[in-house]
């Protein structure tokens, strides 16, 4: 049978392929590469933005058409479980921000924190967290991995000796996130990443709070970087995905998993995420600097008794913050007082968050809208007090979220708030 010919496959809506992409990614600034990266440079139709590729299926003009992509002769789509040619563009523009060689999407941030997990351990197997990931991270370890067999460990965020010591011959992979949320600990990544090398297990990094614009894990040696897309990369508030980026080599089995999994985003989805891309590091230069200025203006206040930000000098992990972050990203945290110094109660705690008039009230981070809570109320309200405590969680704990607004009027929305409250 005759080889079909190239414009069987490379028609008007053929999927774009990596060999195609005329931009090298290699060195680019992280505002080309958001707007560029990952995109063939002709599209379907002459159209200047990733049409939707709303196809569950992908159909074959022949038998041999099945049996070439089969040998791997003609790469393609198959079938949307296994791939969706939008998905692949944020695929490679993901993976080129992050400057790693491949990067799998996935239906949320917790799909990728499963899919990733799921894919590279094995009963008898042991994971070590840093304890201040996100709980549902570690629950998932705590709760679910230990009943396929996988022992889990959580020591002292930071505490690199305790890590150490966690390590056995078992443990195959350590886990951290940088900044944590909401104490905002930043890791040294270089010596979370030479643990790993020195002792043979595989390195994950949850990086959503930094993102690829603030951080570069990779670079530093550790082998997976993950996130919540839902946050910073997305940065609308209006989807959930999200991605582990790595090497080739680690990730196939990743990828392979989530086709049966099946875990994946819609191509409407991916669309959105590809869109809100298109502005990630504008948007993270804003998040950073209003980050940098509110938390610089509550830590002025005579009601912040104290402030968690790493480009504050006064964060405990300011030394290391400075010397491996490009900013310090939108997120930050402050504990209330009273005019006479004690520490506020939790209702009024509230009052602030139910005066300040531009932040909405809600859970996540990362978008352009500010958002306010209190993790005591939020995440925290079914702990017991000691329980909170254990986790560090005071009753008069504040979390911004902060957007993309003038921090010149966040600062006066949260003024105002301080003082009616
Ligand atoms: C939100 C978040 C997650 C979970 O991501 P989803 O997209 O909500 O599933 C994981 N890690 C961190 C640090 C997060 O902030």
């Amino acid at each position: 049978m005759p080889k079909p010919q190239p414009h069987d496959q490379a028609g008007p809506s053929s999927v774009p392929l990596p060999a195609e992409q005329p931009l090298p990614t290699a060195g680019l600034g992280p505002s080309t590469a958001s707007v560029h990266a990952g995109e063939a440079r002709q599209k379907p139709g002459f159209s200047i933005t990733d049409p939707i590729f709303a196809a569950s299926t992908y159909t074959f003009r022949d038998t041999q058409s099945i049996v070439d992509f089969i040998e791997e002769e003609h790469p393609r789509e198959e079938y949307g479980r296994y791939g969706n040619p939008g998905e692949r563009v944020v695929e490679r523009k993901l993976a080129a921000l992050e400057g790693g060689e491949m990067a799998v999407l996935f239906a949320s941030g917790m799909g990728a924190l499963v899919g990733l997990l799921m894919a590279h351990l094995s009963a008898g197997e042991e994971i070590v967290f840093f304890d201040e990931c996100y709980h549902r991270s570690r629950e998932f370890c705590r709760k679910h991995l230990t009943r396929f067999g996988v022992g889990f460990r959580e020591v002292p965020t930071c505490d690199y000796e305790a890590m150490e010591a966690a390590i056995t011959p078992r443990t195959k992979f350590i886990v951290s996130e940088s900044p944590t949320n909401p104490h905002l600990s930043v890791v040294d990544i270089e010596r979370f990443a030479d643990i790993g090398r020195r002792r043979g297990v595989l390195t994950l990094i949850d990086a959503t709070l930094c993102t690829p614009y603030n951080l570069r894990p990779l670079e530093a040696g550790v082998d997976f970087v993950l996130h919540s897309a839902t946050k910073y990369l997305g940065g609308h508030n209006d989807l959930l995905a999200g991605v582990v980026v790595g090497s080739a080599e680690k990730l196939e089995p990743v990828r392979n998993l989530r086709g049966i999994m099946g875990g994946v985003n819609s191509p409407h989805n991916a669309y959105l995420l590809e869109r809100g891309l298109k502005t990630f590091a504008l948007r993270m230069e804003r998040h950073n600097a209003n980050g940098l200025a509110v938390a610089r203006f509550l830590e002025r206040h005579p009601r912040v008794a104290q402030v968690f930000y790493p480009g504050l000098e006064s964060h405990p992990f300011h030394a290391v913050a400075a010397r491996t972050m490009r900013g310090y990203g939108g997120l930050v945290t402050f504990l209330l007082r009273n005019a006479d110094g004690s520490p506020a109660d939790w209702r009024q705690t509230a009052k602030v968050i139910d005066a300040v008039k531009i932040p909405r009230i809600g859970p996540s981070l990362g978008g352009v809208e500010s958002l306010i809570e209190q993790p005591m109320v939020m995440s925290y309200w079914n702990y017991s007090p000691a329980e909170r405590a254990a986790f560090r969680i005071p009753d008069n704990m504040i979390r911004l979220a902060l957007g993309i607004e003038d921090s010149a009027d966040l600062i006066s929305d949260l003024g105002r708030a301080l003082d009616v409250a």
